[in-house]
């Protein structure tokens, strides 16, 4: 196929707030109210969408329509996921509304705009590569779609069956819809009606322009329910694998004058510090081995040795960085952190949410995935006469798809 340069619009304007009330309670992600935001596996829903697309070369950028309270973390999503030209507008009262206002954005060098819904996270890549290759001189238009398979009837006012539809002439719509720029744009300017268009089809329907459907039988449902939702997060986990493991890690550091201590990655005040080789940051190289022990890549000492000197005084961070960085090219991802931090003095009260905050931060993951005990040793042993401290960390890693 000769090159072909399209624009990449993608609805996501709506406000859900049906779906809202039906999530009992349950807070989407930093307060933005459309479902589009809700996290599917540790993702807003949207980011799925958007991140589906990112591999397919004929896509030259992407625009997303999006309600105002969501585009202060655009910017970070972007950023996250290494996003090359996705652009963000504010989202319309309708879908078409919105569509029309990314249109407007996009770059006319592109003769095709491709129109994906937000809440369909499952793109079939490969029938996208399709639609690119059925679009031609002779079409306006090439959207995907399913066959009808349920028998559907025509139903009177009073109730009664009219009659039954032939199902081998209908299809249910889907997106992404790729249509003909000239076209579209003709259409909004020309069509009265035209913010109230359900999809872009419609819109080149009214017109007489051609658009073909190409079926498959991917599953490419429109999130718009609470069941949906629990529907795709199962789909999500059957594809991904449920596999879970366990690692678990414990570190010992003697505590001294003349060094600092540092926990989870916080300078806590105190006469004492952690003897050590790197920062001595006993709650952090627990974390580490949990994480080592459960993806089976030995222990902290066999990765930062102490007989190294690249690796004196070193800041823990880095080392859970590197460590994290090879669980992810093994395909996991910590899901859950427990720890227990055994110390005499000085108490850590306060503190405790701040390491909380610390580890959340680094290892990517929300707040209440994160658990840090603080306890001390009634006086006991070598930790409850204050000559060392001792940490433990429990982790659980899940697989990532690759
Ligand atoms: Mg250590």
């Amino acid at each position: 196929m000769q090159s072909m340069r399209v624009s990449l619009i993608i609805a996501a304007g709506g406000s859900g707030s049906r779906f809202q009330k039906g999530m009992n309670g349950h807070k989407p992600f930093r307060a933005c109210p459309s479902k589009l935001f809700y996290s599917l596996q540790d993702e807003p829903l949207l980011i799925h969408t958007l991140n589906a697309f990112q591999k397919i070369s004929q896509i030259a950028e992407t625009i997303v329509a999006i309600p105002q309270e969501a585009e202060p973390h655009m910017r970070a999503w972007a950023a996250k996921h290494k996003w090359k030209n996705v652009r963000w507008v504010r989202g319309g009262k309708t879908r078409a509304e919105s569509v029309l206002n990314a249109l407007k954005k996009s770059d006319d060098r592109s003769p095709w705009i491709l129109v994906q819904d937000g809440a369909r996270p499952f793109v079939p890549v490969e029938k996208v590569k399709e639609l690119f290759r059925q679009a031609n001189g002779k079409t306006d238009g090439v959207i995907l779609a399913h066959r009808v398979v349920p028998t559907i009837k025509q139903v009177a006012s009073s109730g009664e069956i009219e009659k039954t539809i032939d199902r081998r002439l209908l299809v249910e719509a889907e997106t992404p819809q790729l249509v003909r720029r000239s076209v579209l744009e003709k259409a909004y300017e020309e069509n009265p009606n035209a913010l109230e268009a359900t999809d872009e089809s419609a819109l080149l329907e009214a017109m007489g322009a051609k658009v073909k459907v190409l079926t498959h039988e991917e599953w490419n449902p429109k999130i718009t329910t609470v069941k949906d939702m629990q529907l795709a997060q199962a789909y999500m986990e059957l594809k991904s694998g449920s596999e879970t493991r366990m690692g678990l890690g414990k570190d010992t550091h003697r505590l001294v004058t003349g060094r600092k201590l540092y926990l989870g990655g916080i300078l806590i005040p105190f006469e004492k510090g952690a003897l050590g080789h790197s920062d001595g940051d006993a709650l952090m190289h627990a974390v580490i081995d949990a994480i080592l022990g459960a993806i089976g890549a030995g222990d902290i000492g066999e990765h930062f040795s102490d007989q190294d000197r690249k690796f004196k005084n070193m800041r823990s961070e880095k080392m859970l960085k590197a460590v994290l960085k090879e669980a992810s090219e093994k395909g996991w991802k910590p899901v859950q952190v427990d720890t227990v931090i055994l110390l005499e003095k000085p108490r850590l009260g306060n503190y405790k949410k701040w390491i909380r905050l610390n580890l959340a931060k680094f290892l990517n993951l929300e707040e209440d995935r994160i658990s840090i005990k603080a306890k001390t040793a009634e006086g006991l042993g070598p930790e409850g006469e204050g000559l060392s401290l001792t940490c433990e960390a429990l982790v659980s890693m899940k697989r990532v798809s690759l």
